[in-house]
């Protein structure tokens, strides 16, 4: 079995589908480097082997037949373990759901599944989605691939590090504050936020539903948007699901920013640290000798989004996380009568972060302070969207820093919510925006730890954020002297 580099998704799928490689094959090899490493990573909760071979035997029989099985075509991939996966345990890493197996697939299962994916396993992750280290998780922390006295970052760290690490090209998690973008950036893989509303929902559990959105992790650009065109479209069992034809994205990835115009986003770079900020000034540059035209805007009304977050997630998930009682799913803890089996079940169930979120978002949610709280940080949030609206009469795109910092180590801010919340700051306002994100592995801090930097576009302006993507990829291998495009 080679150890060589993994081929990328796009490299796979392509192996696959002119028989020159087996999807079974494919699979052996991920699980192979699954069981050489994650003893020390952590990054799965739940690794399916069985299931994962039977899937790439059924590729196969397909390849095999002369039927294409996708764009996809046996490429392994790793699930955030908040995705339901019928018959497969998804935990979102708590207590609480120990034991549950969906009886159903997410839509964005379905849909990897049909391009021919094979799905290796579910992922760790930070308590319900509720973190930014992945150390919230209910099953111990995941650790960074690289160096394993830091976190992945989260609360996607486990998908983050499952492609960091080599075992899968292709991860999911979910981003509702940054919990896609974030860990990539911090792991050196790309990461993607999609408009709100371009990929289903249905079958990921819920955190804050008006922020929620599946998004791909993966080692380049290419996959990410082959990734998000198979996921992306419309799926008539989410109504928040957007209308019309699936995202059309790999196209638009050489097209090159000739003409476009570039904002690097004041309130992305300010206050993070030196060498992150001195990555972004580098992206920046190399898209002004890419033919862009490159100009400093400033979006203030970003500084109030962690504080608009802060209410809303939590007002949101404090109600999303009611159904978990000890009747309908996973853990119960019995009890004199029903409440206190609720009250017990939920004490047992639930670890600090989650109930610290309960307890704020039902504080904001109260018939006294709704609208001094959740109230207002709606108002907030439409102050942001209308910033945004504002600069983007400017600019075509913005970019930014990913994450203030690269990845910290293990513990340093678990006792300080504060500090763990800041993670967030730069990737939080495109959530309340509703807009698409991308982060890009752009070079090294000083610690030798990837930085992400990060490109944002108006809603459904996916195209024009893989194609600014594209650039600031090619110019990073460019600078680390690899080969351009080596990957894809
Ligand atoms: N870190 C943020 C939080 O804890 C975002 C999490 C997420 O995007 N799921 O809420």
């Amino acid at each position: 079995m080679s150890d060589a580099a993994p081929l990328s998704a796009v490299q796979m799928a392509a192996a696959v589908r002119a028989g020159e490689r087996t999807a079974a094959d494919l699979v052996d090899e991920s699980l192979a480097r699954i069981g050489r490493r994650d003893g020390e990573v952590h990054a799965f909760l739940h690794v399916a082997a069985d299931e994962a071979r039977a899937a790439a035997a059924e590729v196969d029989v397909m390849a095999a037949a002369g039927r294409d099985p996708g764009p996809l075509a046996g490429v392994p991939v790793a699930l955030k373990d908040n995705l339901c996966t019928r018959g497969l345990p998804t935990t979102c890493a708590s207590k609480i759901l120990q034991g549950w197996r969906p009886p159903y697939d997410a839509t964005v299962v379905e849909r990897l599944r049909a391009a021919g994916a094979v799905v290796v396993g579910k992922t760790n992750l930070d308590e319900f989605a509720m973190g930014s280290s992945t150390e919230n998780s209910g099953f111990g922390p995941t650790r960074h691939p690289r160096d394993p006295s830091r976190v992945p970052g989260g609360s996607s760290g486990g998908s983050a590090a499952a492609v960091a690490a080599g075992y899968v090209p292709v991860g999911l998690g979910s981003d509702t504050g940054g919990s896609v973008r974030q860990p990539a950036a911090l792991c050196g893989t790309v990461g993607v936020k999609p408009t709100y509303g371009v990929v289903s929902r249905y079958g990921l559990v819920a955190f804050a539903s008006s922020l929620d959105q599946i998004g791909p992790i993966t080692t380049c650009v290419a996959d990410a948007a082959v990734v998000l065109e198979v996921i992306g479209g419309h799926d008539p069992r989410d109504s928040t699901s957007l209308a019309g034809p699936p995202p059309r994205i790999t196209e638009a990835l050489g097209r090159g920013v000739d003409g476009l115009r570039v904002g690097v986003c004041r309130e992305l770079v300010d206050g993070t640290a030196p060498d992150v900020a001195a990555r972004v000034a580098e992206a920046a540059e190399a898209l002004a000798s890419s033919g862009a035209s490159v100009e400093e805007v400033s979006v203030p009304e970003m500084r109030y989004g962690l504080s608009a977050y802060y209410l809303i997630a939590p007002a949101e998930a404090s109600s999303n996380l009611a159904r978990y009682d000890g009747a309908r799913y996973g853990l119960r803890v019995d009890a004199e009568d029903v409440a206190g089996m609720n009250t017990a079940t939920r004490t047992a169930g639930f670890g600090a972060e989650v109930k610290r979120r309960i307890m704020l978002g039902t504080y904001a949610l109260s018939a006294g302070y709704y609208d001094a709280y959740y109230g207002k940080a709606q108002r907030v949030r439409t102050l942001l969207i209308d910033a945004f609206a504002r600069a983007y009469a400017r600019v075509d795109v913005l970019v930014g820093a990913t994450a203030p910092t690269t990845a910290f180590p293990l513990g340093d801010r678990v006792d300080d919510p504060m500090a763990m919340y800041m993670s967030d700051v730069c990737t939080i306002p495109s959530n309340l925006a509703g807009h698409p994100a991308i982060s890009v592995p752009f070079g090294e801090g000083d610690d030798g730890m990837p930085v992400g930097v990060q490109v944002l576009a108006p809603a459904l302006h996916e195209e024009r954020m893989f194609q600014v993507a594209a650039v600031v990829e090619r110019a990073a291998h460019q600078r680390s002297g690899s080969p351009q495009g080596g990957r894809s």
